[in-house]
């Protein structure tokens, strides 16, 4: 099926008719609102309010005993790791168009209308009444809304908003799906959570890569900068002991001395040791990024990119510095393979 931007499949019949449907079956959670969740997410967000962990400050604000956070409504529910490989697992063994939930069709319909990227927009929860330790949460879900073709600054897409509805539930939960809906509707409604995605074409045009961050250029670095401007790789000397040193310093770690001209390195020298970064990816570089730490033949070492495959990094290989104009305001060194 073709998915071109320009004779773009149309499937707003398709998907409205999913609009009020259960996005999938029931679902319950793993465990009972329990005390021990509740004092590890309060732990872990840093909220120190003692109605969720201490029940003598529950009930002085009039609460029969701890509470669960709020925001912790959709912690209840999830499977974690191991019941979202299995829930991937039986879809894959399972692929039949028949046993599709509406939300598989959903996302097939949009993936077919060439919307095949996808990012959450919004998440809003809405809380009936505080949930307390031993209740068993239950939910289904309804695709709420699923908007006209919209150009948005990600690409053309549309919005889709399911809503999920948080039910205590009597234990044990019935398996069945038919049990399962009646459970939830002689449940106790606690909360709803409202969660909207953007599947969307992503545009053709690749970003602009911004600039390389700017050195901090202070008094005692500014002149190896400004060489580098020049075509110039410029070690800082020290003018009463003659030591060489670099990265710069106000003074002679030899000597003590203030006193400082430069001398300017061949550039030449071997590779001391390397790191290849993979992430964090900041926009500005390319990765793998090799980053070398380099022995100038002149004695101090220095950071500089490395101009090679990483795979081809060997330390102690011979190097030669080449001085690269980033952009109009900042140069520097970049090391590659010496020539034999
Ligand atoms: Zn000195």
């Amino acid at each position: 099926m073709s998915s071109s931007s320009d004779s773009r499949v149309d499937h707003s019949g398709a998907l409205g008719e999913l609009v009020g449907r259960q996005s999938g079956p029931p679902s319950v959670g793993p465990d009972l609102v329990n005390e021990p969740m509740i004092r590890h997410w309060a732990e872990a967000m840093g909220d120190a309010n003692p109605i969720y962990v201490d029940d003598d400050a529950a009930h002085a604000v009039g609460l029969a005993g701890i509470i669960a956070p709020p925001t912790m409504l959709q912690a209840w529910i999830m499977v974690g790791l191991s019941g979202t490989l299995a829930r991937e697992a039986a879809r894959l063994e399972a692929p039949k168009l028949e046993h599709e939930t509406a939300n598989d069709a959903m996302m097939r319909l949009l993936d077919e209308e060439g919307f095949t990227s996808v990012v959450a927009t919004n998440c809003e929860q809405e809380y009936v009444r505080p949930l307390k330790p031993g209740e068993r949460i239950a939910v289904s879900s309804v695709i709420e809304s699923i908007s006209d073709v919209k150009a948005t600054g990600l690409g053309t897409g549309r919005f889709a908003t399911t809503r999920t509805d948080f039910f205590a539930v009597a234990d044990p939960f019935p398996s069945s799906p038919e049990e399962r809906t009646a459970a939830l509707g002689a449940g106790d409604p606690v909360g709803t959570m409202r969660f909207r995605i953007l599947k969307f074409a992503p545009g053709k045009k690749a970003p602009a890569k911004p600039p390389r961050p700017r050195p901090a250029i202070t008094e005692d670095n500014a002149y190896f900068f400004e060489g580098l401007q020049s075509g110039a790789l410029l070690l800082q000397r020290c003018s009463e002991c003659l030591t060489l040193r670099h990265p710069s310093l106000p003074a002679c770690g030899q000597c003590g001395s203030l006193e400082w001209d430069t001398v300017e390195s061949k550039g030449a020298g071997e590779l001391y040791s390397f790191v290849v970064v993979h992430y964090p990816q900041v926009p500005s570089f390319d990765y793998p990024l090799p980053i070398g730490l380099i022995a100038l033949d002149e004695g101090p070492r220095i950071v500089a990119n490395l101009a090679m495959d990483p795979s081809d990094a060997t330390i102690g290989m011979r190097l030669q510095a080449s001085i690269t104009a980033f952009d109009d305001e900042l140069s520097l060194p970049v090391f590659g393979p010496a020539q034999a």
